[in-house]
């Protein structure tokens, strides 16, 4: 016995896949798939993929709930990320030189 889930995608029931046909001839349907329940996805692997079987599900999910989705953690006003820019001379293969622009991000709380 293996723990599981039913994945979450809302369409997971509709794609044409043989592994979700169910039942007998005359009433056979097409099922949600399960997502096992393993070392894998579980405890500090928990990810999008305890819950979906696949991208496409998450993705289908993401985007009919996605007012509910923002909802949990708003972005109201920008982030930003101190930085330190540079030009810094280079050489392609041929050993011709160019200057490429290079970002550090600054830490201001180590010093
Ligand atoms: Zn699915």
């Amino acid at each position: 016995m293996s723990n599981f889930v039913w994945c979450h995608g809302p369409s997971c029931h509709t794609s044409h896949t043989q592994d979700r046909i169910r039942g007998v001839k005359g009433s056979k349907v097409l099922r949600t798939r399960k997502v096992k329940q393993d070392k894998w996805n579980t405890g500090q692997h928990m990810s999008m993929y305890s819950y979906f079987c696949s991208q496409r599900c998450y993705n289908d999910f993401a985007n009919t709930y996605v007012q509910q989705v923002i909802a949990i953690a708003p972005r109201t006003e920008a982030l930003e990320t101190p930085i330190e820019v540079t030009k810094v001379q280079d050489t392609y293969w041929n050993n011709q030189t160019y200057m490429r622009t290079e970002i550090k991000t600054v830490d201001n709380n180590g010093g």
